[in-house]
């Protein structure tokens, strides 16, 4: 498991079935009936702020709810969605769902919410995002600052013009853009400057050795700080333990996603944690 290919990205179709051309079809066809059968739902994450203990935003992370049968992960669908195509269809799902969502939230007053939707390169490529994202924000009646789109440094580096164009527009309209899983690519930092971007994301698996590996120790904090000098947000993810979270605060993160603060979870769950406005978070 390298960190540099997404250390958490399981390669579940590329490397155990790439050349079982009858699995392959098979998982196809059903991942289009699942599109028919509606059988996709996304499941939500907190973003805390630990200093406030507020929630200050939501992931949306794709679940594929396969009748009779256990949650699927993303890591088991999304490389052959991608390979297959099917990724266009169900990415546009996932932003309408996502802001419907988001629009639900703000009505029943969380109004502060925002909420952060993965979008793949091959979306930025085939799709016009932006012009679905101002069809969906003028739908919902959401603010386009409420919206982050999560893309990867992939993106920025196998079709640098056709992303800048992208995020150029989605960024006029106000949305903000982030990098995730930042350090697991190969992209050059200049893309900080040379791209519309709000945010880093600091990928889980660097996250994860930060009491015990002087390496991703100092990977880390150097991230933190090249983010709050440039002026962006810089969000944590998979935060489990209190050393982990004192590590990253002591640095000037304030952000952070992990299993700490809250699982991924169903709307109506994440519903009843918001209500009660503070999550616990543990000294
Ligand atoms: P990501 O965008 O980097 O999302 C963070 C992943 O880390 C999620 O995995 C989340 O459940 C997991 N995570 C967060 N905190 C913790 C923690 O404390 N411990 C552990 N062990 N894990 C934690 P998930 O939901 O399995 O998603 C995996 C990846 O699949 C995402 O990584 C993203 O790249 C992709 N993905 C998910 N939903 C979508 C989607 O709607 N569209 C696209 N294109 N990709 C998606
Ligand atoms: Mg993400
Ligand atoms: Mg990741």
């Amino acid at each position: 498991r390298s960190k540099a290919n997404g250390g958490n990205h399981a390669e579940f179709y590329t490397a155990d079935m790439g050349a079982d051309t009858e699995e392959h079809l098979h998982i196809e066809a059903s991942l289009q009936r699942a599109l028919q059968r509606e059988e996709f739902v996304l499941y939500y994450q907190p973003q805390v702020d630990v200093d406030s203990g507020r929630v200050v935003g939501l992931e949306a992370l794709l679940r594929w709810q396969r009748e009779g049968k256990e949650l699927v992960l993303p890591a088991d669908f999304i490389a052959l969605a991608e390979e297959t195509g099917l990724i266009l269809p169900i990415g546009e799902w996932v932003l309408a769902t996502a802001m419907r969502q988001l629009a639900a939230f703000h009505r029943s007053g969380m109004t502060h919410l925002r909420m952060s939707v993965n979008v793949s390169a091959r979306q930025f490529q085939h799709n016009d995002v932006a012009a679905q994202v101002e069809r969906l924000l003028e739908e919902t009646g959401c603010a386009p600052g409420a919206l982050t789109i999560e893309i990867t440094e992939t993106l920025l580096m196998e079709r640098p013009g056709a992303a800048a164009e992208m995020m150029t527009r989605l960024s006029r309209m106000g949305v903000q853009l982030a990098i995730d899983d930042f350090c697991t690519g190969y992209s050059s930092l200049a893309n900080l400057k040379r791209f519309p971007i709000r945010g880093l994301k600091i990928d889980r698996s660097f996250v994860a050795d930060i009491a015990t590996d002087n390496d991703d120790a100092a990977i880390v904090a150097a991230v933190i700080a090249l983010a709050r000098s440039m002026k962006l947000e810089v969000i944590a993810v998979g935060v489990e333990t209190g050393e982990q979270q004192r590590f990253l605060r002591a640095r000037g993160c304030r952000r952070m996603q992990g299993y700490r603060f809250g699982k991924p979870a169903p709307a109506a769950d994440i519903e009843a944690l918001l209500r009660s406005r503070h999550v616990d978070i543990p000294a």
